[in-house]
């Protein structure tokens, strides 16, 4: 089966016919630069040791040192991590960020930990990761399973290993401790700032219609700005399943449902069904968010969608063998790339204020990330308009052509030829 890598550079390959592009450049992206594998015993609560298996993959440095979260995972292996940091990689040269892409994993389902045993464990990752880590090397971030809170111990593991102080090593910290003001909403938000800002050009209109796969902290976050904006949220899933309400819900009574353990506990209120959670893309609607896990939209349902616009709040939700049933459709997508990369965008952001001393407002965060958001909305939309091809496609053909700058600029095969 093919995996999130294969998918992500099978893209990249795709992107090249588009390019005038030294072939040394897709060569050197077909392998990471280095993945790190660790072996992390730790002494539990009851005394016993258990051992667990971590990894960090640095992809590529082109742009600059790299960036990418640390998940705490069951099910998780060192090709997934390598496919999820050549998404980094993607993602922060369209968003034109001085950073390459990394990942980080532990083979650990973090539910089965105590705070002491996890905190023992982030120091330990930190510290089997120190000599490839740094705030001008790699930076990590969260990522599923970690939060802010192991942020704060790995910054903590990290400064007492180099003897000084250093919060620009991680970011997506407590904000006493150096984290950015806006960081929480910021996936959603880059994404609502697209939509927003290109609402005309997709046909959304005023009191334009939206499901949201996933109820989490992009979809949440998602469903609040959307409901500010006053669209009319026509259905919500979760893992436990999906509700369906044509005439809206409300977004107070979905966190409350949600806070009482799932969405579908708004089932049975005026107007809101319970229907299979695989039935949500099918739901009529204008916009369809997803915002859950990979590969929810594929070659057996692609044809049931019925949205005209897709926004993929999470990392490759539609498979590409569903982006040209789409692409047939008509159906636009906004992809993973460019439209959930606000969450990396104000890490950066976290980053430069670290580096600077600095502490911004919400408001700074919030204006900053908007024009950024834009630009490279922009900037992907020439592309896609010039070569006439998927959104998709000219957010690849954007990032490989800024990575195939930086790698020329470095001295490529061409550079030695010409
Ligand atoms: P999360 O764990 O907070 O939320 C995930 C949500 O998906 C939960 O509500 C869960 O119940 C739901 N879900 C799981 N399986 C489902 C299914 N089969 N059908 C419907 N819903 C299901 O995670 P998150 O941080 O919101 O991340 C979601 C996606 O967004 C992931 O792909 C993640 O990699 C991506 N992403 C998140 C961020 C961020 O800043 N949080 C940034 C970039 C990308």
């Amino acid at each position: 089966m093919a995996t999130l890598f294969d998918h992500t550079l099978g893209r990249l390959i795709e992107a090249t016919k588009h390019l005038d592009l030294d072939p040394s450049v897709l060569e050197k992206l077909k392998q990471p630069l280095e993945t790190t594998q660790v072996r992390l015993p730790i002494r539990m609560d009851d005394g016993t040791t258990k051992t667990f298996t971590g990894w960090r993959c640095r992809y590529d440095d082109s742009l600059g040192p790299t960036k990418g979260g640390i998940r705490f995972y069951p099910h998780v292996n060192a090709g997934e991590v390598e496919g999820l940091a050549l998404t980094m990689t993607v993602k922060c040269a369209v968003m034109n960020l001085p950073f390459g892409g990394a990942k980080g994993a532990v083979k650990v389902d973090p539910g089965s930990l105590s705070n002491t045993e996890i905190e023992r464990l982030s120091r330990a990752f930190m510290r089997s990761c120190a000599n490839v880590i740094g705030p001008n090397r790699d930076i990590p971030a969260p990522d599923v399973g970690t939060n802010e809170t192991t942020m704060a111990w790995m910054m903590d593991e990290y400064s007492t290993i180099v003897g000084k102080r250093t919060p620009a090593v991680i970011t997506g910290k407590p904000v006493v401790l150096g984290g950015s003001l806006g960081r929480d909403d910021a996936t959603a938000r880059g994404a609502y700032y697209i939509i927003q800002y290109k609402a005309d050009t997709l046909g959304l209109e005023p009191g334009a219609t939206v499901a949201i796969q996933g109820f989490g902290n992009a979809g949440k976050n998602f469903a609040k700005l959307a409901d500010a904006l006053g669209c009319k949220i026509v259905a919500v899933s979760d893992s436990k399943g999906a509700i369906h309400a044509p005439a809206g819900l409300d977004y107070g009574e979905l966190l409350a449902a949600k806070r009482r353990g799932s969405v579908i506990n708004m089932a049975g209120s005026a107007g809101v069904s319970e229907i299979p959670g695989d039935a949500l893309v099918a739901v009529e609607c204008n916009l369809l968010a997803l915002a859950a896990l990979e590969n929810m939209v594929h070659k057996d349902n692609a044809r049931s969608v019925r949205a005209y616009v897709i926004v993929e709040l999470g990392n490759g939700p539609v498979t590409p063998e569903a982006d040209e049933i789409l692409e047939d459709m008509q159906v636009k997508i906004l992809p993973d790339i460019l439209a959930n990369a606000g969450g990396v965008t104000v890490s950066y952001f976290e980053w430069l204020q670290n580096c600077q001393g600095e502490s911004w407002s919400l408001e700074e965060v919030h204006e900053r990330l908007k024009t950024m958001m834009e630009m490279e909305a922009d900037a992907v939309w020439a592309y896609a308009l010039k070569r006439d091809i998927t959104l998709r496609k000219a957010a690849n053909v954007l990032a490989l052509s800024r990575i195939g700058a930086a790698m020329a600029a470095l001295g490529t095969d061409r550079f030695f030829k010409d």
